[in-house]
């Protein structure tokens, strides 16, 4: 029964919805038909990916060089230097005093025609100044001592105070000179002190002689003159000069010899007599010298 009922709803539906589909189409009508379907939220939720990339860590590792330098052992030796001391001997010598006695060549100039002798010697030794009487000496005379010495002191002064504290002046006839001489000569420089017998260091050292002859033959003071020349040329034998020379030893070069340079500063002196030189004017060269000589060689 049911059955015939459902199918006679649904030949009534069908029959319905013709009848209705061909009033719908011989009278359009808008028909707003809205269903509503349910409300269904679907919440999708957001999906995350998270790549992780993989991380690739590089460690570069700090290359460590380890160079062993090669070890060198170096070991150095002590150096022990022997140094050998020369062997010092020291050899205390006895002390030796040796005297050195010099060797005195005395020059005798003899003057056969001028009778006039000069007897030098090269002695540096200091020569103790004579004092005393002359009447024991070797040909001492006398007769004119007194006369010899007011000549002394009219000497010029520079030349007498250069030789007056050293010398003596001897009125005589100088034996040992007469000997030689076989005369008695006019005048006599004797630095040695001779005897008559040619030894020498007699009392008389550094004595000028000026003989009873030289005055009766009016040469006292010329003799004088020449002789006291001679001393002063000797007591300056010591001077030397810039050059380191002995000046007096100059000055024989220069003026020819002992005798012409007597000469030459007996001229100097005012004397206006020469025994071996030729004239009795002095040059200017030769009167510059003396005066060199003066000026370097005497005290005053
Ligand atoms: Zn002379």
């Amino acid at each position: 029964m049911n059955r015939n009922l459902t199918l006679v709803t649904v030949l009534f539906i069908v029959l319905f919805i013709g009848v209705s589909y061909i009033y719908v189409l011989d009278n359009p009508v808008e028909i707003n038909i809205q269903a509503t379907i349910g409300n269904t939220t679907t919440t999708t939720a957001p999906v995350t990916t998270t790549t992780t990339a993989p991380v690739t860590t590089t460690t570069t590792a700090p290359v460590t060089t380890t160079t062993t330098a090669p070890v060198t052992t170096t070991t150095t030796a002590p150096v022990t230097t022997t140094t050998t001391a020369p062997v010092t001997t020291t050899t205390t010598a006895p002390v030796t005093t040796t005297t050195t006695i010099p060797t005195t060549t005395t020059t005798i100039e003899v003057s056969q025609e001028q009778e006039e002798v000069t007897i030098n010697t090269n002695s540096e030794e200091v020569t103790e100044i004579y004092e005393g009487e002359f009447t024991s000496f070797d040909g001492f005379e006398g007769e004119n001592q007194l006369r010899l010495n007011e000549l002394v002191a009219s000497l010029p002064d520079e030349l007498r105070k250069s030789v007056e504290s050293s010398v003596i002046f001897v009125n005589g006839c100088h034996s040992y000179a007469a000997t030689i001489l076989e005369r008695c000569p006019f005048g006599v420089w004797d630095s040695a002190g001779t005897f008559a017998d040619g030894t020498v260091n007699s009392k008389w050292k550094l004595s000028v002689w000026v003989s009873n002859k030289a005055f009766a033959n009016n040469r006292g003071y010329d003799t004088l003159l020449h002789e006291t020349s001679h001393a002063l040329s000797y007591l300056t034998r010591n001077c030397i000069n810039p050059e380191g020379e002995k000046k007096r030893i100059e000055a024989q070069e220069f003026f020819g010899s002992e005798e012409l340079f007597a000469d030459a500063l007996a001229i100097y002196y005012g004397g206006d007599y020469a025994y071996y030189r030729e004239n009795i004017v002095l040059q200017d060269s030769e009167r510059e010298f003396l005066d060199n000589y003066i000026a370097l060689c005497c005290d005053n």
